[in-house]
C-alpha cells in the first residue's frame, strides 16, 4: 500500500488548531477581566460597574419631519432655477476656455 507524502506546508495547514478571538477585556473602571462579544455596548465596563453607572433615558423622543421628497434619489430632488443658471454659466465658461485653447492657440 503506497503511502501519500504531503508537503510540510500542506500538513501545517491541516493540523493548524482552530483559533478563537479572545473575548475578554479589562474593565475601564475596576480593571477586572470580563468576557463580552460587544464590550463597546457597555462602554468597556464589567457588568457590575455598568449597572452602578447612572442610566439616562429620554422620555420625549422627537420625530424627524420628512418632506415629500425625502425618499427620492438626489437627482430627482427639487432643483431651483438659480442652481440651473449657475450650472449653465459654469459649463459655458469651461466650454469657452476649452474652445479658446482649441481654436486660437
Ligand atoms: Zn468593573
Amino acid at each position: 500500500m503506497a503511502s501519500v507524502v504531503y508537503p510540510a506546508e500542506y500538513l501545517g495547514d491541516i493540523m493548524k488548531p482552530t483559533y478563537y478571538k479572545a473575548l475578554w477585556h479589562n474593565c475601564g473602571k475596576c480593571k477586572l477581566h470580563f468576557m463580552s462579544e460587544a464590550p463597546h455596548l457597555k462602554a468597556y465596563l464589567c457588568d457590575e460597574c455598568w449597572n452602578k453607572m447612572p442610566h439616562y433615558r429620554t422620555t420625549n423622543v422627537q420625530k424627524v419631519k420628512k418632506g415629500p421628497t425625502h425618499n427620492l434619489p438626489h437627482i430627482l430632488r427639487d432643483i431651483s432655477s438659480t442652481e440651473i443658471m449657475l450650472y449653465t454659466i459654469g459649463n459655458l465658461i469651461c466650454l469657452a476656455i476649452v474652445g479658446y485653447y482649441l481654436w486660437f492657440k
